[in-house]
């Protein structure tokens, strides 16, 4: 198996690094990783400067870019090979809820699904790396575990006769207590629950005595209820939440088709007396 291997908080990261060598042991490991800390930096890629890429070992390579910009030059022409599976991590604190709009973590393995490839994101729940080797661990065991079904995918995706279909990649956000390995209970699937909205900005002077913002901390969880991920972590397990991209509010589509729909009756109406007080010349309706 060949994993394409990144992170967000840069190839120096020590949860990058204990991830390589756990994943080494059973599996081809190329790493191409943000040159800095690019955490929070969700799926962005750099469309106004260019890229550059250096090595820093023979299977270790670090960009001047986002995660999304390393795993998406490493797939479109970095790499002379597909990858099987794409794994980001170990990110340096958790990425539950809310946290996987922004996570760059979640970015680079999303960045993988995009393009077809399976991907797996994984992050300690604690900041400072503690049991950091336990975590890699039990990372490399999922992984392990997963091999069969990247490999059936893979085959699939290749089109080999006889292969049962696989056709659609899946993309897992995987959240490990920061716990020793004998503490920790379990794996558990679990949906994403919410947070509080973030903290306030804080402002600080510079010695210009200018205002400067700095981004406040995430909020606290808000749902963590039972079958979260912040609850099973909390339990003691690691969690395991399958994601998907499309965004669309299903359940509201009926809704906001029949505001669609008396918006364009009102375009079609001949002289739209309800636009005669509302300035809106020049607008569609
Ligand atoms: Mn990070």
């Amino acid at each position: 198996m060949r994993i394409l291997l990144s992170n967000d908080d840069g190839y120096q990261a020590p949860g990058l690094q204990a991830l390589a060598r756990a994943l080494g042991a059973f599996a081809e490991v190329e790493v191409v990783a943000p040159e800095h800390n690019n955490s929070a930096k969700s799926n962005a890629l750099t469309l106004n400067a260019p890229l550059y890429v250096h090595r820093a070992g023979e299977h270790v390579r670090y960009v001047n870019g986002t995660p999304a910009d390393c795993v998406h030059i490493a797939l479109t022409g970095l790499l002379d090979y597909r990858p099987d599976l794409v794994v980001s991590g170990i990110n340096n604190g958790a990425n539950m809820g809310d946290d996987t709009i922004y996570s760059g973590t979640v970015g680079a393995a999303m960045e993988g699904y995009l393009f077809g490839v399976p991907g797996i994101a994984f992050s300690l729940t604690e900041k400072g790396w503690a049991h950091l080797d336990d975590a890699a661990a039990l990372a490399a065991e999922l992984v392990h575990a997963l091999q069969p079904a990247v490999l059936a995918h893979r085959r699939s995706a290749d089109g080999v006769s006889g292969e049962a279909a696989h056709p659609a990649p899946w993309l897992l956000n995987v959240n490990i207590p920061s716990l020793p390995r004998a503490q920790i209970r379990g794996f558990k699937v679990a949906r994403l629950g919410r947070r509080h909205a973030a903290e306030p900005v804080i402002t600080q002077l510079n010695p210009r005595g200018e205002t400067m913002y700095w981004i406040g901390a995430a909020g606290p969880a808000k749902d963590d209820a039972e079958g979260t991920d912040f609850h099973a972590t909390r339990q003691g397990y690691v969690s395991i939440t399958p994601l998907q991209i499309d965004l669309t509010d299903h359940a509201r589509l009926a809704y906001w088709a029949q505001t669609a729909a008396a918006l364009s009756t009102q375009a079609r109406g001949a002289a739209a007396p309800a636009r005669a007080s509302g300035g809106g010349e020049g607008r569609p309706w």
